[in-house]
């Protein structure tokens, strides 16, 4: 599959998803046992860990068809960049899709500030620069969508692997935003 065939084939999951047509193929116990010696995931998905946010419901895919790295604010820290590194140089996933959704409790809680204790202060501060881009009156729901956007910048920037895959042009990566009212995901 092109770039453009990977991101059709998100669109229209997820198009099927918010109208409640899931097709839900590929999860059946004939799939699990035909994919048990390798994996051929078709895109890479950088996701929050949000209970609500599930990139293969979202995307209505089956076993083997998504590489999903999810972590609160869906960040790029050494550990999802090197997860997505993976996907790229072993598995030739050929889209990586940075997902920022609406009402993420990360986000909200970078918003207010404060001691979090060294675990949560740390994974907070990887949202600082797209507090530091947005506008005071933005929403929590703006920073999701700028930090969409920056970690998809600083995965190529903190990635030699993955800068090299996008600078030959075998690899995109696109930041997204999920809307939970409906369901869509935006790309870009
Ligand atoms: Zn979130």
């Amino acid at each position: 599959m092109t770039t453009d065939e990977i991101l059709a084939r998100l669109s229209d999951g997820n198009e099927r998803f918010a109208t409640d047509q899931l097709n839900s193929d590929l999860q059946d116990s004939s799939r699990r046992k035909s994919i048990i010696n390798g994996q051929k995931p078709f895109a890479t998905i950088l996701g929050c860990a949000d209970s609500r946010i599930v990139p293969e419901l979202i995307f209505d895919t089956g076993l083997g068809e998504l590489f999903v790295v999810r972590v609160a604010g869906n960040i790029a820290n050494k550990s999802s960049v090197a997860s997505i590194e993976y996907a790229v140089a072993h598995l030739n996933t050929k889209v990586i899709i940075v997902l920022g959704h609406q009402n993420c409790g990360a986000i909200t809680a970078a918003s207010q500030g404060g001691d979090n204790g060294e675990n949560l202060n740390h994974l907070l501060s990887h949202l600082k620069p797209a507090f530091e881009e947005s506008k005071k009156t933005a929403t929590v729901n703006d920073v999701a969508k700028i930090n969409a956007k920056l970690t998809a910048k600083e995965l190529i920037a903190k990635s030699a692997i993955i800068k090299n895959t996008v600078d030959n042009g075998n690899v995109i990566v696109v930041p997204a935003y999920y809307d939970m009212d409906s369901g869509k995901v935006d790309f870009g």
